[in-house]
C-alpha cells in the first residue's frame, strides 16, 4: 500500500503508544517506527515485541527526521517531552513534522503546546483516542485495540488543516473512526463518562479498605464489584495527573454525584422505595437506551 508517512516516532511506548505502532504496522502504512521515551528496559521491550524498529533515549535526537511524532507519555510529563522534542526538530531543521498527543484530557496540553512550539504550534494536533484498558506498558498492548473506537481530535483555530488530514489519516488506519471537537467540550465530556467513573472506582475500593471484615469483603466480592472496580487497576501516576489536569470539569462532575449519593442515602434513610424504583428505573433506561 501507498505509504502516508516514511519516519514515525512515538515518545511513550506503552499501551497507548504500542497499540498505535503495532496497527499502523499491520497497515503498512508508515516506513519506520523509532521509539523514544524515559525507561531504556521499556524500549528493548517494545523493541522485541516488534512495535518499534528501534529506539533512542535521547528524546532531541528520536525526533530529528520525523514525519509525525506521537506522544503517548502521562500527562504531568507533557511539558518536558514537548521541550524536547522542540529543541530536536529546530536542531535539525525539521519544521514540517507534525506532532500529536493522546493525552486524556485536552485543554492544559493545548496551553502547553502552544506556550512550547510558539511559533510552530499550528503543526500541533491534540488528540485523544477513547479506548484503553487497566492495564500499562508494551506488553499490554494489541494491534486491535482501536479497532471501531472512536479518536477525538480537538485542533484550534490556528491548527494546521494538512496536519490535521494527515493525523485523521493515520487514525482511520488502525481502524478508528475520528471526530473533531472543541479541548473544553472534550474536557466536559471525558470528566463525565471517563474520569468521575475513575475516580469513584478508586475512591470504592479505597473505602472498602479500611473495613474491618476487609479479607472477606475481597472473598466474596462478585461479578458487580468486579464490574464497578475493574478500572481501579489502572496506573495511579497516569490517573494523578488526569485529575490535576481536569481538575475543574472533574470537581464539578464529583459534586454533581456527591448530590445524587445524598439523595439516595436521604431516600434509603426515610424508606421511600418509591423514590429508590424511580432513580433505579431512569438509570436503566438510559443505559439501556446508550449501550444497546
Ligand atoms: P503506559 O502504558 O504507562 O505508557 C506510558 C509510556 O510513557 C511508558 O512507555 C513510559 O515509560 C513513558 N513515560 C512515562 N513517563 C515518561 C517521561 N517522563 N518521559 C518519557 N516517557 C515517559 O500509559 P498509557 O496507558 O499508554 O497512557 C499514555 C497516555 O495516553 C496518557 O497521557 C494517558 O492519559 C493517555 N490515554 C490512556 C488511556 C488508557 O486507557 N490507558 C486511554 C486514552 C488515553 P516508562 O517505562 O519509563 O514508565
Amino acid at each position: 500500500m501507498k505509504k502516508l508517512i516514511n519516519n514515525l516516532c512515538v515518545i511513550g511506548t506503552g499501551l497507548i503508544g504500542g497499540s498505535f505502532c503495532l496497527a499502523l504496522k499491520e497497515s503498512g502504512c508508515c516506513a519506520t517506527i523509532i521509539g523514544t521515551g524515559r525507561t531504556e528496559a521499556t524500549l528493548i521491550k517494545a523493541q522485541s515485541l516488534k512495535i518499534i524498529d528501534s529506539y533512542s533515549m535521547d528524546i532531541s535526537e528520536a525526533v530529528k527526521d520525523a514525519d509525525v511524532v506521537f506522544v503517548s507519555v502521562p500527562l504531568g510529563a507533557m511539558e518536558s517531552v514537548f521541550t524536547q522534542i522542540s529543541a530536536g526538530l529546530k536542531q535539525a531543521g525539521n519544521d514540517s513534522a507534525v506532532i500529536t498527543d493522546a493525552g486524556s484530557s485536552k485543554q492544559e496540553v493545548i496551553r502547553i503546546a502552544d506556550k512550547v512550539f510558539a511559533d510552530n504550534a499550528n503543526h500541533f494536533v491534540a488528540g485523544h483516542p477513547i479506548a484503553g484498558t487497566e492495564k500499562s506498558g508494551p506488553e499490554s498492548a494489541f494491534a486491535e485495540l482501536y479497532n471501531d473506537r472512536r479518536v477525538i481530535l480537538t485542533p484550534t483555530d490556528n491548527t494546521d488543516a494538512d496536519a490535521v488530514k494527515l493525523i485523521t489519516a493515520l487514525w482511520e488506519m488502525t481502524g478508528a473512526t475520528v471526530e473533531s471537537m472543541a479541548a473544553d467540550h472534550h474536557d466536559k465530556v471525558l470528566a463525565a463518562t471517563s474520569h468521575l467513573p475513575h475516580v469513584i472506582a478508586f475512591g470504592l475500593v479505597h473505602c472498602l479498605e479500611n473495613m474491618d471484615d476487609i479479607e472477606d469483603v475481597f472473598r466474596f466480592a462478585a461479578g458487580g464489584f468486579r464490574d464497578v472496580t475493574r478500572i481501579a487497576s489502572s496506573d495511579p501516576t497516569m490517573w494523578r495527573d488526569i485529575c490535576l489536569n481536569n481538575q475543574q470539569p472533574i470537581l464539578e462532575m464529583m459534586k454533581r454525584y456527591r448530590d445524587e449519593l445524598d439523595m439516595l442515602y436521604n431516600a434509603l434513610e426515610a424508606g421511600d422505595g418509591d423514590k429508590l424504583i424511580e432513580v433505579f428505573e431512569h438509570a436503566k433506561n438510559t443505559r439501556d437506551k446508550f449501550t444497546h
